[in-house]
């Protein structure tokens, strides 16, 4: 999706070998014509199979390939032939770090990107040309269970992040290597497991207590001190009856006020209990969440005052500085805040305070619940608590870490992203984590907990030194050949309402990597918050703490100091193959997804370089045309698309980016338009299975369409 403000859209390809003879000229979306033409699919809009996709195509080549190629003279003779073993094509037997088994792996080339070996050179369509062996070289699967698209380029990024995962692991693993914040807590974390289920169960109460204690729970004395008790506790990323989380504006990041969470009856008792709170308590925090949700939909509403104490409270932040926080978004209605102010003012005193225990000890059970005891698995818990949480997980966006949602399961590997996800990455909670596998428990909750220092590592673990500077240069090309072509080229002008204008935004735009170096130029600015940690703590004290530390961090500095949208994080994490851009944010970003091979290695040739990566930054840059209102002069786009038959705006965003995109790269001078073709297409070819006919269309690449 693309809009003119504050909303964005996943990248997504199209390539049309017509462009290079003349730009507009020849366009088909294929995904139409080919189906179409050759009766062999039907229009897939709206499909059950694909319902985002608007002209788009499946194929299914499965990993391992048929024997036939084994018995060529040229493959068995040479060194490609004899690794190859019983792989497919492009396909080398590999020794995989991460099972300790032999596996066949993609062996994507360098310094020349170019994949020889699953080329046609004989073949007669430039796609054939491109990816024919490849495209080839598998075997139909029954059409019932083929419902994927299956990308040469992205074949691996599932195998290729669990083996960054591996690496990043190890370098905060055991007491030793503890210097650092994630050490400390992952260690810690592993002496609580050792310690058995009653060390973790005594961590839990003392986050509890600590929870308590920073807010102030005991010390409410009226209605100010109860707001700010529980603006302390969101803060802490508890559940909680109202959240706080932003979205992106014209004038920067916003706070948005969202509507928090009701709590099922006996639920918080049971979190209180597994804390040791008394059970009187556990029946007035009852009584109170009772009270609460009865009167969440027909009470007074909160008011804009109120709900201000609530955030200065959880930010930090005094009034003074309300108005940098600017006309924030409300909700519809925070009908859960209406039901805890009207307990304020008609309860008793003490029926708040045990409301707030009662939060405090859902936030510590939250925590808690994410390193389970040994032998928990044989005994699963089934308190209110942990089935509340159980639903929350069910009805809400699945979470990565704090702030960071993770990708859809089975993800096309270039998925729309809404604004809506943006708020929602914001908005995350504890209760939205989820506990790792037996024995990565404690991994995962560092995980989870320190998305920075995590995606530091990955980062390193991705992108070289070298590489990290070449892309550095590739961007700025690209940049370059981009704003040149909107400056000089006569039909990309016409097409445009101000063509200047968006050369001018492209020269602003930050390309931002996540986890590069903080002040580096793919980097945020501001350093990476770090929690002031005790050795006493126990795992659960630390974790709620650094959860302070993020939330301050991100509800705190970004919204109210930070100048530049890019200084925000990718709402999915980074090893996401993705990449997007805020417009009229002047922000885009690339995700470590697509930060290797067969999209940027280091020791790329230029060519190879800039017709992946490089191609991929051109086209972002191109969508800066969405940043503008009314961006196209409708006559002449239309001309200039006039073949290409999926005519939404969407679809013609993605062309008319991929048209930009493409000069602008062949405007570097570093490739040609032929080699570009081929780069293109081995790089965004995928395959089909037809629905109905078993039998292989792979689209023609370089006049492919896909329209997302
Ligand atoms: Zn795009």
């Amino acid at each position: 999706m693309v809009t003119q403000t504050g909303s964005w859209e996943a990248l997504a390809v199209l390539v049309s070998a017509t462009l290079f003879a003349a730009a507009g000229a020849g366009w088909t979306c294929l995904v139409r014509s080919w189906c179409l033409q050759d009766g062999t699919c039907v229009a897939m809009n709206g499909s059950a199979l694909f319902p985002t996709f608007q002209c788009s195509f499946a194929n299914k080549v499965p990993l391992m390939s048929d024997l036939l190629f084994q018995d060529t003279a040229s493959m068995s003779s040479n060194l490609a032939g004899l690794t190859r073993g019983m792989c497919g094509v492009g396909e080398r037997l590999t020794l995989s770090e991460l099972t300790g088994r032999s596996t066949c792996m993609l062996l994507r080339p360098y310094p020349d990107a170019l994949d020889q070996e699953v080329m046609e050179p004989s073949a007669s369509t430039d796609h054939e040309r491109a990816c024919g062996a490849w495209l080839n070289g598998g075997v139909a699967l029954q059409p019932s269970l083929v419902q994927t698209v299956e990308y040469l380029a992205f074949d691996d990024t599932a195998e290729r992040a669990a083996a960054v995962r591996s690496a990043e692991a190890a370098q905060y693993a055991g007491s030793r290597l503890s210097g650092t914040n994630p050490g400390k807590l992952r260690t810690a974390c592993q002496r609580a497991v050792l310690g058995g289920s009653g060390a973790l169960r005594a961590a839990g109460q003392l986050a509890y207590e600590y929870l308590v204690e920073v807010a102030a729970i005991e010390g409410v004395a009226d209605e100010t001190t109860a707001l700010k008790s529980l603006g302390v506790l969101v803060g802490h990323y508890c559940d909680a009856p109202i959240l706080f989380g932003w979205n992106l504006k014209v004038n920067g990041l916003r706070t948005s006020v969202r509507r928090g969470r009701s709590f099922d009856p006996y639920a918080m008792a049971s979190a209180l209990k597994i804390v040791g709170a008394s059970t009187t308590l556990q029946a007035q925090a009852e009584v109170s969440n009772k009270h609460v949700n009865g009167y969440a939909d027909s009470s007074p509403e909160a008011t804009t005052e109120q709900i201000k104490q609530v955030l200065r409270a959880a930010t930090q932040r005094p009034a003074e500085d309300d108005h940098i926080a600017g006309v924030f978004d409300l909700d519809l209605y925070q009908a859960e805040l209406d039901g805890y102010v009207h307990l304020l003012v008609n309860g008793a005193l003490a029926d708040a305070k045990a409301y707030l225990h009662g939060l405090a000890a859902m936030c510590a059970f939250s925590l808690e619940s994410l390193v389970p005891a040994p032998g928990d698995a044989a005994t699963p818990d089934a308190s209110p608590a942990s089935r509340w949480r159980t639903r929350m997980q069910r009805e809400l966006p699945a979470a990565a870490s704090l702030g960071a949602l993770k990708a859809p399961p089975n993800h096309s590997p270039l998925f729309e992203v809404a604004s809506e996800d943006i708020l929602n990455a914001s908005t995350v909670t504890l209760s939205q984590l989820v506990a790792g596998e037996a024995g990565e428990a404690c991994l995962e909750l560092t995980r989870m907990l320190f998305p920075d220092e995590t995606d530091e590592l990955h980062h390193q673990i991705v992108i070289s030194p070298r590489l990290y500077d070449r892309m550095d240069w590739m961007v700025e090309v690209a940049r370059v050949g981009v704003t040149h072509v909107l400056r000089n080229d006569a039909t990309i002008r016409g097409a445009l309402t101000d063509p200047d204008a968006v050369a001018l935004l492209i020269d602003n735009v930050r390309m931002r990597i996540p986890g590069a170096p903080r002040g580096s130029w793919g980097g945020a600015t501001r350093p990476i918050p770090v929690a002031s940690f005790d050795s006493a703590d126990g795992v659960f004290v630390m974790a709620a703490k650094q959860a302070r530390s993020i939330f301050l961090d991100r509800q705190g500095t970004l919204v109210y100091d930070g100048d530049h949208a890019c200084e925000a994080h990718s709402p999915y994490t980074a090893l996401t193959a993705n990449a997007f851009i805020w417009p009229a944010m002047s922000c885009s970003f690339y995700l470590l997804g697509m930060s290797a091979r067969p999209f940027a290695d280091g020791a790329y040739d230029d060519a190879s370089l800039a017709s992946r990566a490089g191609y991929i930054f051109a086209h972002e840059f191109s969508h800066a045309v969405l940043g503008f209102k009314d961006p196209y002069n409708l006559t002449t786009i239309d001309g200039l698309l006039s073949d290409f038959p999926c005519s939404s705006s969407s679809t013609r965003d993605e062309a008319f980016a991929d048209i930009l995109g493409v000069l602008g790269i062949l405007q570097t001078g570093l490739v040609n338009s032929s080699e570009l073709c081929l780069h293109v297409s081995q790089s965004w070819v995928s395959t089909h299975a037809h629905i109905h006919r078993s039998s292989f269309h792979a689209p023609p690449a370089c006049s492919r369409i896909e329209c997302v």
